[in-house]
């Protein structure tokens, strides 16, 4: 078997840690598997990467930090390789560079298109323990390049997909998906298992477990993902391809993202473009825009008001302020204190009635929604960020989703 296993940075955040991931891995290898292990940095080393580059500039080079962030990787790789060879077993510690890992160009937030396996292929064939670094890859220019903030996961299921690994385990600090976060709703319940779409949603919607363009990656060539702890043996949850259960659990999860603000452009004119301008805009900056809600148009004018993430609103601001010549309107508000809560479950597809339950649930809680979304398998509502633990347990209660 070909086994790819990804371990987070807390897995790795300290010399014990190192150690004991090591062993595990050899424990499969010595089953005869071919072990592939994708690595994120230490602990927080790349918060404090970034940290250390805003000393010197509140505002460095995309370039340059992608240099300077790759670096956490390439440590933990480094250290696993002397750990395992402590252990007496044969290891190998490749970062994007050496692998071949090809992104687009972008700093930052670059993607992968395409993964060399020759070299990782050929140290397996030799019977070592290929360790390779998450979340760098390298582009055109012969630049390094980071996949974006949490992207290791992705490295590793791309790494699954071009080697056709058998499993794609993401070892992490909690022991699986949950039906919402632990922290948030102490009562959620582990979940056996989930849709490659309902973890998609799940992890773009808040729920951070996983990277959400690994999970895209692993819908499009089939690679099992199995998310479980490095800190215990438990069974972790499979993300897979649909099964055919006959009863399809109607919510699998309830989400919590505080890490979206909201944009309001008032008084944009009532005719034909206006959204088409005011979003084009914004893509072109590479901003991604969310939940979308523009009022009944009164008259000559309307308002449209949108969800994106915090950390690009000030340079959606300043954006629309720069279009005024293509871009009438009144004025932008934002606020920042709106959290969105979402609903995801396959079997919302051919249930009436899930969104009435939501709604119920924060009615009784007396939390006031500003906006609505749905999809096919989710609904999302904006609320106050006050009421966003509350409205989350409320929600999470109503379905009956609890242990
Ligand atoms: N070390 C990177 C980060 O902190 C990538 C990862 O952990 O997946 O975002
Ligand atoms: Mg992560």
């Amino acid at each position: 078997m070909i086994v790819v296993k990804k371990f987070g940075g807390t897995s790795v955040g300290t010399p014990e840690r190192i150690m004991n991931v090591a062993k595990r891995c050899i424990e499969d290898y010595n089953k005869g598997n071919d072990v592939v292990v994708v690595l994120s940095a230490m602990g927080d080393s790349t918060d404090d990467l970034i940290a250390l580059a805003k000393q010197l500039n509140p505002n460095p080079p995309k370039r340059e930090l992608d240099m300077l962030m790759s670096t956490g990787e390439q440590v933990s790789v480094s250290l696993m390789a002397m750990a395992m060879a402590s252990l007496g077993v044969r290891a190998v510690s490749l970062n994007a560079f050496q692998v071949a890992m090809h992104t687009t160009h972008t700093y930052g937030n670059a993607r992968l298109k395409r993964i060399d396996s020759e070299r990782i292929r050929h140290e397996l064939e030799d019977r070592k323990i290929v360790l390779i670094t998450g979340f760098q890859g390298v582009n055109k220019y012969d630049d390094v390049t980071t996949l974006g903030r949490g992207g290791s996961d992705t490295t590793a299921v791309a790494i699954a997909a071009a080697l056709h690994a058998d499993t794609c385990e993401i070892y992490t600090d909690v022991d699986g998906v949950y039906t919402a976060d632990p922290r948030i709703v102490p009562n959620a319940k582990k979940l056996e298992e989930i849709t490659y779409d309902e973890m998609l949603d799940l992890a773009t919607l808040g729920a951070g477990v996983l990277h959400n363009r690994s999970v895209e990656l692993a819908k499009k060539y089939g690679v099992k993902l199995i998310v479980r702890s490095s800190l215990n043996n438990s069974e972790g949850t499979i993300v897979k391809e649909e099964t055919k259960l006959v009863e399809r659990m109607l919510i699998s999860g309830v989400a919590v993202d505080r890490n979206s603000d909201r944009i309001s452009v008032i008084g944009v004119k009532n005719e034909p473009g206006v959204a088409f301008k005011i979003f084009d805009v914004l893509a072109k900056a590479g901003i991604n825009i969310d939940v979308i809600l523009q009022s009944y148009g009164q008259g000559d004018t309307k308002d449209i008001s949108f969800t994106l993430p915090s950390d690009r609103v000030d340079e959606a601001v300043e954006i629309l302020n720069n279009s005024t010549d293509r871009l009438h309107f009144e004025r932008v508000d934002v606020r920042h204190d709106i959290a969105k809560l979402s609903v995801v479950g396959a079997g919302m597809m051919s249930n009436p009635g899930v969104a009435a339950k939501m709604f119920e649930a924060l009615y009784n809680a007396n939390i006031n929604i500003s906006m609505i979304s749905t999809s096919e398998i989710r609904i999302t509502v904006l609320i106050d960020e006050k009421d966003a633990v509350r409205g989350a347990q409320a929600v999470h209660d109503a379905f009956g989703l609890e242990d």
